[in-house]
């Protein structure tokens, strides 16, 4: 059995961090699914949408087309970078909102940060050199 297994899989993709994502997404559609339950509309389109995901989890699994399979993880692994950077970066805004205030700037949309309670101030952008007065 486990030889046939071995010879099944010869030659094919396996998993990735792709697959793991997947895997994931699956759960948290039935999880979801469950807890619709009052509109089966809902709970339908979660169902059948993890039925998909699996689907294609599987079928990626299996496949025998290597750069086509890895050229879709490097997708993946750009965009889910793209996300955790945009999420550390607004996290990190958050924790200093006590004590800074976030403008941008009117010529060229730079962020520019400034300390709270100093009243009005003209603020330098650093990029284009614009000054520009706001309330800190
Ligand atoms: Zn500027």
């Amino acid at each position: 059995m486990k030889e046939k297994i071995m010879k099944f899989m010869y030659g094919r993709y396996g998993n990735d961090e792709l697959n793991q994502f997947l895997v994931k997404l699956v759960f948290i559609n039935l999880i979801l699914s469950l807890f619709v339950r009052g509109s089966s509309f809902l709970s339908d389109l979660f169902y059948y949408f993890s039925i998909i995901l699996l689907v294609f989890m599987y079928y990626r699994m299996f496949s025998k087309n290597y750069s086509k399979r890895y050229s879709e993880k490097i997708a993946y692994l750009e965009y889910s970078n793209k996300i955790k950077v945009y999420l550390d970066k607004n996290n990190k805004e958050k924790s200093q909102r006590k004590e800074f205030r976030f403008y941008k700037c009117p010529s060229c949309k730079q962020k520019v940060r400034v300390p709270r309670g100093k009243g009005k101030i003209s603020i330098h952008c650093p990029k284009c050199g614009v000054d520009f007065i706001k309330k800190s």
